[in-house]
């Protein structure tokens, strides 16, 4: 199949256009690099660095079958600073792929939907039938292009499905030698930051908030491997039918404290985790725990790697980095 992955010069991305040419597609990927790496991008894909409002132009002489949405901007805290960012590129830039998809006749698409959508749940797991109720401009921003695909698909025949993501983490390392992984400039994450942190690069992990109404008192998310993560996207491809717009959450079903991870990071890496105690980040959720029972009956879908194999493959990537 002929594919085109907009942000695939980022984290998720890059693993998805490594995963989709493994497989035998071809990969055409649009990134702006505002966040990207172009480095990030596996050989063999063409490249073009351009913002997703310029596809317009060129999308019809590209002969995409289907499109793979990642490009957004996807910092919590910077939306609430900064919400026309999000909203414009994140809200309209999609608006205007889906407008070229549609004049186009491209009409299948896969879109990178987040978690964030759901805000703070009443119940766990979370399912896709759950109250969306987001916290941030940026879960806002997720939701609104939601809705935009389950209306342009009915209404133009097309097929989507949104991938909503959980805690997302791990790298890629390929048998021939590549690695693809997390490589943010402003990073948020707890996994890479209690990387760091455990090899004393930059100082201390701040772990935020200890009164939580959880068992130790740190927040409880839900932890899932890029690399099982991608092999969702690459089902998604084929799963749906023109005229079908399919929500599906993508989590372990499974839930790890802070505390936890931590723990896990020390077995991991064989390192204490320096850590400072700090205030709750604003917008934090306690729980947010992913029913994956949709993602198996629609997708054939289950994860496959588990916590320590997140943190070991991270931990590689960060030592090559
Ligand atoms: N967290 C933390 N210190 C950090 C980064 C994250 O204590 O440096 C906590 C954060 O408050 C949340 C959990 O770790 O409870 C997961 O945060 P992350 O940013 O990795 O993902 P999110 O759940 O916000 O998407």
């Amino acid at each position: 199949m002929r594919v085109l992955v907009t942000g695939g010069a980022g984290y998720i991305g890059s693993v998805v256009t490594a995963q989709l040419l493994a497989e035998g597609n071809e990969v055409v990927v649009v990134d702006d690099l505002s966040t990207g790496h172009r480095d990030a991008v596996a050989q063999g894909a063409v490249f073009h660095e351009f913002p997703i409002s310029g596809l317009d132009p060129v999308l019809g002489d590209w002969d995409i079958e289907a499109v793979i949405h990642f490009a957004a901007k996807s910092l919590v805290g910077e939306s609430a600073q900064n919400p026309a960012l999000y909203w414009r590129n994140n809200v309209v830039g999609t608006v205007a792929l889906l407008d070229s998809m549609h004049a186009h006749g491209v009409d299948r698409i896969v879109f990178s939907s987040s978690a964030a959508t759901y805000g703070e749940a009443e119940q766990q797991p979370i399912r896709e039938d759950a109250p969306t109720r987001p916290t941030s401009p940026y879960g806002a921003s997720k939701l609104a292009i939601d809705l935009a695909l389950r209306d342009y698909a009915e209404a133009y025949s097309i097929a989507a499905v949104s991938l909503r993501y959980f805690n997302v983490a791990g790298a890629l390392h390929t048998t021939g030698g590549q690695s693809y992984g997390e490589r943010h400039a402003t990073e948020t994450h707890l996994i890479p930051n209690a990387l760091r942190a455990a090899a004393g690069a930059g100082g201390p992990l701040s772990l935020f908030g200890t009164d939580y109404p959880t068992e130790d008192g740190t927040c409880v998310r839900d932890y899932i491997h890029v690399v099982d993560l991608a092999d969702a996207h690459l089902r998604a491809l084929s799963a749906g039918a023109p005229g079908e717009h399919e929500v599906i959450n993508l989590g372990s079903g499974t839930g790890y404290s802070v505390r936890q991870v931590l723990d896990a990071v020390r077995l991991g890496t064989g390192s204490e985790v320096p850590v400072v105690e700090a205030p709750r980040r604003a917008g934090d959720p306690p729980v947010l725990i992913a029913s994956n029972e949709k993602a198996a009956a629609v997708l054939d879908w289950h994860p496959t790697r588990d916590l320590a194999a997140m943190i070991d493959d991270s931990w590689r990537f960060e030592q090559l980095t």
